[in-house]
């Protein structure tokens, strides 16, 4: 929308300039006359473009803060464009690995985001003011409503806003140290409607904080648990270690592919719960599971994949380095009924090498990796390598990481028999796909 605008702006200057020119000129009658009739018929082209151009980018949703904000990076695009480009950004990294499947798109792609994360401070007024970081800088963008987010879980954030008033609350002001209220992160369970709000304090206390608990829930009956959770260090993560449960069970269900998985606050969970079940689906497929296999779901976080693996698989170990998301793994089992999956906290790269020389737990016929944007270790892939499972479904949210270590994993006897991509994120830049790799 900005490009529109900008261009729009640079026509009407240079026509203004134009007519500067023309003012200290002399001409004869006649000649002036067929200008101007040249002119009205150019402006009028122009205009008829323009309003062409207009309407069919206006049809695309307007953001007013998508340039500062940058969390749209396929803004103005098409969402069919968009997955062109992906799919473009795909090739150039894996094309080396030979043909994809069309990425799998959404129906919808706005609103799917079940995290929403609202950063608190003032204005130059002392307004409290609550939005998302300038890119890359800590200035606060002030943002009511996001196209990606989901919208109750905006509405909850301003309602808090305005809360922070009457309860004489003061937004923590990061240069200073003064104030208390930092951040408020909302989880909403898809399929469950179950809602988390998470407050995140500078310090412990919250003044009357029953009242506003109270009054939260009064203007959002629907919120299902309030947490409290402190932070009170100089950095760039929103959560602290400390949590009070202020109201509710402290952590949300949500439900995928038919099982129930638990989710607390620090915990990892796919933030685009449709699409989510077709990049799940697609590791599942590529595991070619019979029943008889050992599995290992590493990166695995609350568990999701590594509960689909073990319904269709002898055994599953699971690793993860966040100790609250083994916790729901464990639990996500137990709610499930699934007994043949186990999980281990830790380092991925320093779990696995150990686990692999036990007698019991080194088997490996299928390993899933799902890892950051930075893709795996190096120790990691190699005790893969030694480990020499059958297949090894990698599942990549970059491209480019996933280049560097399918290439790795080449060199360890790995070739790739086919990629999908399934577009986890609308309007965004990021390319979510899952590779099969067998061992020759
Ligand atoms: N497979 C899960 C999680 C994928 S996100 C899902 O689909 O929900 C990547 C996960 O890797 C996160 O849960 C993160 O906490 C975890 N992680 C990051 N670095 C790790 C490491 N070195 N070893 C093990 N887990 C790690």
């Amino acid at each position: 929308m900005e490009k529109v605008s900008q261009k729009k702006n640079s026509g009407e200057r240079k026509s203004r300039a134009q007519g500067g020119e023309q003012q200290g000129q002399w001409r004869q009658k006649e000649s002036r006359r067929t200008e101007q009739a040249e002119q009205r018929k150019n402006e009028k082209t122009r205009q008829q473009a323009q309003g062409k151009k207009k309407s069919s980018e206006t049809s695309l949703p307007q953001c007013p803060v998508s340039r500062k904000c940058g969390g749209c990076r396929g803004f103005g695009m098409s969402y069919s464009q968009q997955l062109q480009k992906k799919a473009k950004v795909l090739e150039e990294q894996c094309g080396q690995f030979g043909k994809f499947e069309p990425i799998a798109g959404m129906k919808n792609p706005y609103h799917y985001r079940n995290k929403v994360h609202a950063v608190f401070g003032e204005d130059r007024r002392h307004n409290i003011i609550s939005g998302i970081y300038e890119e890359g800088t800590h200035r606060i963008v002030p943002v009511d409503s996001c196209l990606l987010e989901d919208k109750k879980a905006d509405e909850i954030i301003v309602s808090i806003r305005g809360m922070l008033k009457s309860f004489k609350i003061r937004p923590y002001n990061e240069d200073t140290g003064y104030g208390l209220f930092r951040h408020v992160l909302i989880r909403t369970g898809h399929a469950t409607g179950e809602i988390m709000v998470v407050l995140v304090l500078a310090s412990p206390i919250l003044p009357s904080k029953n009242n506003f608990v109270k009054a939260l829930l009064k203007l959002h009956p629907e919120i299902t648990t309030i947490v409290l959770n402190v932070n009170n260090k100089d950095t760039s993560m929103i959560l602290g270690e400390k949590e009070t449960v202020l109201y509710g069970k402290g952590y949300i269900e949500d439900i995928l592919l038919g099982k129930t998985f638990r989710i607390s606050s620090r915990s990892f969970y796919q933030v685009n719960p449709v699409q989510t079940e077709k990049l799940y689906g697609t590791a599942l497929e590529f595991a070619e599971l019979s029943g008889e296999e050992t599995v290992w779901d590493l990166y695995c976080g609350i568990g999701t994949i590594s509960l689909f693996l073990a319904q269709r698989a002898k055994r599953v170990y699971g690793v993860e380095i966040v100790p609250e998301a083994v916790e729901n793994a464990k639990e996500n089992a137990r709610l499930n009924g699934i007994r043949n999956a186990e999980f281990f906290c830790g380092a991925a790269e320093e779990v696995v090498p150990e686990l692999a020389e036990g007698a019991q737990t080194g088997r490996a016929d299928v390993v899933v990796v799902d890892p950051p944007r930075k893709g795996c270790d190096g120790v990691l892939l190699d005790t893969i390598g030694r480990m020499a499972p059958e297949r090894i479904v990698y599942v990549s949210c970059d491209p480019g990481t996933l280049a560097r270590d399918v290439k790795v994993l080449m060199g360890k006897g790995y070739e790739v028999r086919k990629v999908r991509a399934c577009d986890m994120f609308g309007q965004g830049g990021h390319v979510e796909s899952v590779c099969l790799l067998y061992r020759r």
